[in-house]
């Protein structure tokens, strides 16, 4: 007998017909004798429709009623579950985050998990029961409802497992695994079998969609290992576990596409001690995250100083930086929201040497143009024009032959 967490998310539980299939899984799964922990999200759109909803009514409503309505999506799945559970002879009870023993920070509609406290779930195991629990909140100190940010409902799944030492979290999308590439990009992109935690927390950065990124962060803090997998059938998903040394055999197991960034050049900065500190402690004041940092050499006592920031945070950068052109003594501001940002991601790259030329050879046999690079341990990654992405994505998938990723090493 194993303790399971499986977790559900919206596009898996949109209507009754998918509540009915996600009931037969979870029956099955306790009727092969194990116990299970559900974490559901809101039905389909439900938690977008009710943000609107408040919307219509207020334009920046209360954080606090803004818990309180968000809440309430949550709410429905767990006891529809229940309810088609128990019309189908088995025993279960659904429980809020509040009544499953989580506990929150006050920050809401971004609170963190700081505590679980799961005896009354266990009790209800330890009855036979399957338990249901709502996703993406918890209860803070005063004792208010808060909910965890975005796709918060990976994070409840991840921290019940791990509070409960469950064997395995398996999250059930509508996707049947992580990729080498997204698969609309890429035909060939494979499904992987498994990845790293810091491989999924590269690429979940960069844009592939399939976990919320303070869910991984949490699993590998307490060692939970993942499952992705999809619940329209029942194939085998993507394990997402701790790195193990077979892993390196492999250099690049994902390439990924960033369209959501631009680039800001200020151009003839003088070249003297204290100058990016002041530029960049004026950003971090706006509240901007800026990424990839890129310094010409100086000619002249001048250089060139370009970062790259998120689309949506172009317009706080401009009003950051333009203020700031006169007093630091450059010459002007550019903002370029025509790129990409393409990396490839792989735990290989701390043992194999000359992946960055591969990958600097492959995109000017095609004549794409890298203007910006950077590098971490187990990533590089560089900013391109946004018309050469999808290009430069499957010519890096077939450069690193991630079509072949899964294929034993011989
Ligand atoms: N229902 C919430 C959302 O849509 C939480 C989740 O789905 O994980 O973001
Ligand atoms: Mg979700």
């Amino acid at each position: 007998m194993a303790l399971f967490v499986q977790k559900f998310g919206g596009s898996s539980v949109a209507d009754a017909e998918c509540m009915q299939r996600v009931a037969q899984r979870v029956y099955d799964t306790r009727a092969e004798g194990h116990e299970v922990v559900v974490v559901l999200s809101a039905m389909g759109k439900t938690t977008d429709n009710l943000i609107q909803l408040a919307r219509q009514v207020n334009a920046q409503p209360d954080e606090r009623e803004m818990d309180m309505l968000l809440s309430t999506g949550e709410q429905v799945s767990v006891s529809i579950l229940a309810m088609a559970l128990h019309a189908m002879g088995a025993e279960a009870v659904s429980l809020t985050g509040p009544q499953a023993g989580i506990s929150t920070d006050t920050a809401h509609t971004k609170a963190k998990i700081t505590d679980i406290q799961p005896q009354r779930i266990r009790e209800q195991l330890d009855r036979g029961r399957i338990v249901i629990v709502c996703g993406f909140q918890g209860l803070t100190p005063t004792h208010d409802i808060a909910t965890l940010g975005r796709g918060g409902s990976d994070t409840t799944a991840v921290a019940l497992a791990a509070a409960l030492q469950a064997d395995r979290c398996q999250i059930f999308t509508d996707v049947d695994g992580v990729y080498t590439a997204d698969p609309r990009q890429v035909p060939q992109a494979s499904k992987l079998d498994c990845i790293a935690y810091d491989e999924m927390l590269e690429l979940a950065s960069l844009g592939a969609k399939v976990l919320q990124s303070r869910s991984v962060e949490f699993a590998k803090k307490y060692h939970v290992e993942l499952e992705v997998l999809t619940s329209f059938d029942r194939r085998p998903g993507t394990i997402v576990k701790d790195e193990v040394t077979e892993m390196e055999h492999i250099i690049v197991r994902g390439v990924a596409a960033d369209k959501n960034q631009a680039k800001v050049t200020i151009q003839h900065v003088p070249d003297r001690p204290g100058v990016a500190a002041r530029l960049f402690k004026e950003l971090a004041a706006a509240n901007v995250n800026v990424d990839m940092i890129v310094q010409n050499v100086s000619e002249k006592g001048q250089t060139d100083i370009s970062f790259t920031v998120p689309l949506d945070e172009v317009n706080r950068t401009r009003t950051a930086v333009d203020g700031l052109i006169e007093e630091i003594g450059a010459a002007g501001a550019f903002y370029d929201v025509d790129i990409a940002k393409i990396s490839i991601v792989g735990v290989g790259m701390r043992s194999h040497s000359g992946v960055a030329f591969r990958m600097f050879d492959a995109l000017s046999a095609h004549k794409i143009n890298v203007e910006m690079i950077s590098t971490s341990e187990i990533k590089i990654s560089v900013v391109i024009r946004s018309a050469y992405a999808d290009q430069a994505v499957q010519v890096l998938h077939a450069a690193f032959e991630l079509d072949k990723v899964n294929e034993p090493v011989s």
